[in-house]
């Protein structure tokens, strides 16, 4: 399944929890006479009336409406797990067919077939990452197969820029639960000095964790949507029986009500025609047909009894329905903002970058208000990973990040553009003193005291920048701010190159 169809899932979703809860705060405000009852809800409130006579017509009507429109909600869940199950169908033949290509392209050994074969299976395999690391595997092997014709640093060229397209999709992938460990471990595999014959295998080993988290994940929907449809056709279900039930109390209580009235004149008219003999006689048989109405009436306040039981429980269910589609709304808010965030640095990701960009550029096209672009990149950060290891790179990332983004104007942005690289847009700059703002970015990375082990570290950045001019794309200019970058490096580091 590829974002695109997964954001519209989410939105769908959103929107039908949304509409649930207009049908839920409908039901529970529409009472326009509502007295508060503090022993039973304000539905059974409503519900009393209306089945008391106290219900106006417009109002039945207005509750026969809210029951079709929780009908249609249903419908409308119903169809997103369809279109969930569907989706999923599309993506798991589309796996199939890469993985029956890459097989056929007699690059794959025996072992690795096994795998393709078993990840294709794999129920839940979809995404378009996946589809991307499969390239990447037919990459790895390729590079690996042909390594004795390529010169070494053609092949270091390749594996270099493997390895970082690798990282960078772990970035991107926000999972949790128990994948979250092992592609800590992988990330740190990666950082290293491979040999090119590992890379496929550990192709293979990110594929896999990509389908255990996204399955992961998906239960976690899964298990919500299907909680959600079940209590929901409950709600529905007691609200059709709660329906009639009323509808036919409604009814019974007019019946009776005449039936007494009846009885009551009957009783008058005899009082005024009888003599005492026959009155007496009269009167015992009017006793037993009143007895009988009272055994009627018992029987009514039973079930209405069990009609406002009905009704409590319903709005036990409406709460608790409102509740899970709250906790799932938040779960759904998170999930997107982590989709523009990068895991490591906490910065916005490339993701982001690309939805600012976006919006800058148009903004830039109408207004033609300077808009700036910089690539920034860290001097020999290799050297730091050598010399301290890993997690002290990590954790220079991540001060760097924090110090970008507090050197930058609060209408400028900053992303991680990847591995050591970030990306900086400054709009409404000053064209003459472009230079300055850079300065001061560059300054602020070198000011920062890092120690490692003990070590007074300083470490620098290159900058490549540029603004945007007439007939520019967004991948023209930031082409351009690369080679400027290019520059910088081959003028010696520690500077910025604006072209
Ligand atoms: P240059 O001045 O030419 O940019 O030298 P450099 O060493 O910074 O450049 P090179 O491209 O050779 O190496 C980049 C290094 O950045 C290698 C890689 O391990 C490291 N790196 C990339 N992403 C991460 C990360 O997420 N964490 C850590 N610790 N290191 C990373
Ligand atoms: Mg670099
Ligand atoms: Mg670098």
């Amino acid at each position: 399944m590829n974002n695109f169809d997964d954001n519209k899932m989410l939105k769908e979703l959103a929107s039908v929890i949304n509409q649930l809860e207009t049908v839920q705060s409908d039901l529970q405000q529409s009472d326009s006479f509502s007295v508060p009852v503090p022993a039973v809800g304000r539905l059974t409130s409503q519900w009393h009336k209306m089945f008391t006579g106290e219900a106006s017509a417009a109002q039945a009507a207005q509750q026969g409406q809210l029951a079709s429109t929780l009908a249609q909600q249903l419908d409308r869940l119903r169809t997103s797990h369809d279109r969930l199950q569907h989706i999923q169908s599309i993506s798991d033949k589309k796996l199939q067919q890469a993985s029956i290509q890459l097989q056929q392209s007699g690059f794959s050994p025996a072992q690795s077939d096994e795998w393709l074969t078993s990840i294709s299976k794999k129920e839940g395999s979809h995404q378009g990452q996946l589809l991307q690391l499969l390239d990447y595997y037919q990459i790895a092997l390729a590079n690996s197969i042909a390594s004795r014709s390529k010169s070494e640093s053609e092949q270091q060229g390749n594996q270099h820029k493997l390895c970082s397209r690798m990282l960078q999709l772990i970035d991107e992938l926000h999972f949790s639960g128990p994948v979250t460990i092992e592609l800590a471990k992988l990330r740190h595999q990666l950082q290293q000095d491979i040999a090119p014959a590992l890379l496929p295998s550990i192709c293979i080993k990110l594929i896999d964790l990509t389908i255990e988290g996204y399955r992961f994940e998906r239960k976690n929907s899964t298990k919500f949507l299907s909680n959600l449809n079940s209590h929901l056709e409950k709600v529905h279900r007691n609200f059709a029986i709660t329906c009639s039930e009323g509808q036919s109390l409604f009814d019974a209580r007019t019946h009776h009500g005449h039936h007494i009235s009846g009885e009551l004149r009957a009783i008058g008219e005899h009082l005024c025609n009888q003599t005492n003999e026959q009155l007496k006689a009269d009167i015992e048989l009017r006793m037993h047909s009143i007895n009988h109405i009272l055994v009627q009436n018992d029987r009514l306040q039973e079930r209405e009894q069990t009609l406002l039981q009905r009704m409590n429980d319903m709005d036990q269910q409406i709460q608790t329905l409102k509740e899970e589609a709250d906790n799932f709304k938040q779960q759904l808010n998170t999930q997107n903002d982590k989709l523009f965030i990068d895991s490591l640095t906490q910065i916005h990701n490339r993701a982001g970058m690309d939805q600012r960009l976006d919006i800058e550029y148009r903004q830039w096209l109408r207004y033609e208000k300077p808009l700036c672009v910089a690539l920034l990149d860290i001097d020999y950060f290799k050297e730091v990973n050598d010399k301290y290891g890993h997690l002290a790179g990590d954790k220079a990332l991540r001060l760097i990040a924090r110090t970008l983004e507090k050197s930058i104007r609060g209408s400028d942005f900053v992303a991680r553009f990847g591995g050591e690289e970030f990306i900086v847009l400054l709009n409404n700059i000053d064209q003459e003193n472009i230079e300055v703002p850079l300065q001061k970015l560059r300054e602020s990375i070198k000011r920062i005291p890092f120690k490692f082990k003990e070590d007074p570290v300083t470490i620098t950045i290159s900058l490549g920048a540029t603004l945007f001019r007439a007939g520019d794309s967004i991948h023209s200019a930031i082409e351009r701010a690369d080679q400027a970058l290019y520059r910088a490096k081959h003028a010696g580091r520690d500077q910025i190159v604006i072209d």
